[in-house]
């Protein structure tokens, strides 16, 4: 008897690069794009390890965890690190970017998270593109959250390293993920001693023995579980419309944060500014006195069971992270959670659990300017 997962023919060179012109197209880039065999710490790593050296000078702008590890990553490899820290409430702007090159004009490296699905932020990755171009630092961008929820076009923006995964907004497997290269990344890498070869790291490997040869030969078995998952990922955003998949984690952004402002028991949007709150998830801050992580998990406790045997999907509820635990809420609702089913499950759980701690809520109210803010 043949197995679905396991007994597969090989995936041939000719379906994975196929594959990669698909990603390609995602991200309307003309790059060269590389489909790494991992989760997107992979190239998020490379990427930092191949453009980085000592004596470069980098700018890293933190406006949630993986700003911090960027920085580590840079720090590691001998570059000296200017770190632009914004509050995990706002977005970075153009105008700090372009004073902190004003103030360093060596740096020759920018790394910026388009969207926090973390901390529930996003940023004007044009804006501070045209800043970063017209300094000519070398640019790149974490769009693993972005991808999917809303616009990334890493050409028109000036991105030299785009990197993403397919586990948020597009609804696929977490064990791929991709990165664009512009021309100038690859030199820049090609000039770098420390840059790294011959090693899963390595992204000039890709260039040297996979894009330079034609695409003809793999540098070793693909993940060919998760390319195949990536592959019916794409088909299943094809068949919906990348526009379509944007507007959907729009108006799940939009419809919970204005159901949360209706909901009231102190419950807040974490981002201040609706501009600058993420499509992907919405973070809330929980009321004084009342712990996020035991408010999740007495809204997990709420959620009414359905579906046939009374197993429903978990809610996509999580407390925040680290020492964000105490005070963030995250709705993370991407990719087949960003429904209106989802964010109104969502908004009468955190109700119901808000109202067990004695505050009055109006789940009816937040449940009405839900349906009215999903777009
Ligand atoms: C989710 C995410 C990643 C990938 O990390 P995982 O925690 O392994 O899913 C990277 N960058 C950002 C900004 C993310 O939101």
């Amino acid at each position: 008897m043949t197995h679905p997962l396991l007994d597969l023919a090989p995936l041939t060179a000719d379906r994975f690069a196929a594959i990669e012109r698909r990603v390609a197209a995602l991200l309307g880039t003309g790059h060269d794009v590389v489909v790494t065999q991992g989760e997107a710490l992979l190239p998020l790593e490379g990427g930092i390890r191949s453009g980085a050296r000592p004596g470069s000078t980098a700018l890293n702008v933190i406006t949630g965890p993986y700003g911090q590890t960027f920085g580590d990553w840079l720090r590691d490899c001998g570059a000296t690190v200017v770190d632009l820290e914004v509050p995990f409430h706002t977005a970075a702007t153009a105008e700090q970017v372009a004073g902190a090159l004003e103030r360093h004009p060596e740096i020759d490296f920018v790394s910026l998270v388009h969207a926090e699905a973390a901390t529930g932020n996003t940023n004007p990755v044009a804006e501070i593109g045209e800043v970063v171009r017209a300094h000519g630092a070398l640019f790149y961008l974490d769009a693993v959250a972005s991808i999917g929820a809303e616009p990334v076009l890493p050409d028109a923006w000036g991105v030299d390293l785009c990197i993403i995964g397919a586990q948020k907004a597009m609804g696929g497997p977490a064990g791929v993920s991709a990165v664009s290269v512009s021309p100038r990344a690859w030199e820049r890498f090609a000039a770098n001693p420390a840059a790294p070869r011959r090693s899963y790291l390595s992204l000039l490997d890709w260039k040297e023995r996979w894009i330079d040869g034609g695409r003809r030969a793999l540098l070793h078995a693909p993940a060919q579980l998760e390319m195949l998952a990536l592959e019916a990922c794409l088909d299943r955003i094809d068949a919906e419309g990348l526009d379509a998949l944007t507007a959907r984690h729009a108006s799940a952004a939009a419809a919970t944060r204005a159901g949360v402002l209706a909901l009231g028991g102190g419950l807040e949007p974490y981002v201040h500014e609706a501009r600058e709150a993420a499509p992907v998830a919405t973070t809330l801050r929980t009321p004084a006195g009342v712990d996020a992580s035991l408010l999740v998990a007495a809204a997990l406790e709420a959620a009414p069971a359905s579906g046939p045997g009374g197993a429903a999907p978990a809610l996509p509820l999580a407390a925040g992270g680290g020492a964000l635990a105490a005070e963030m809420v995250r709705v993370n609702h991407y990719g087949p959670a960003a429904t209106p089913g989802t964010v109104r499950a969502c908004l009468t759980a955190l109700g119901a659990a808000l109202a067990a701690t004695g505050r009055e809520v109006d789940t009816d109210a937040a449940l009405r300017a839900a349906a009215e803010a999903w777009r």
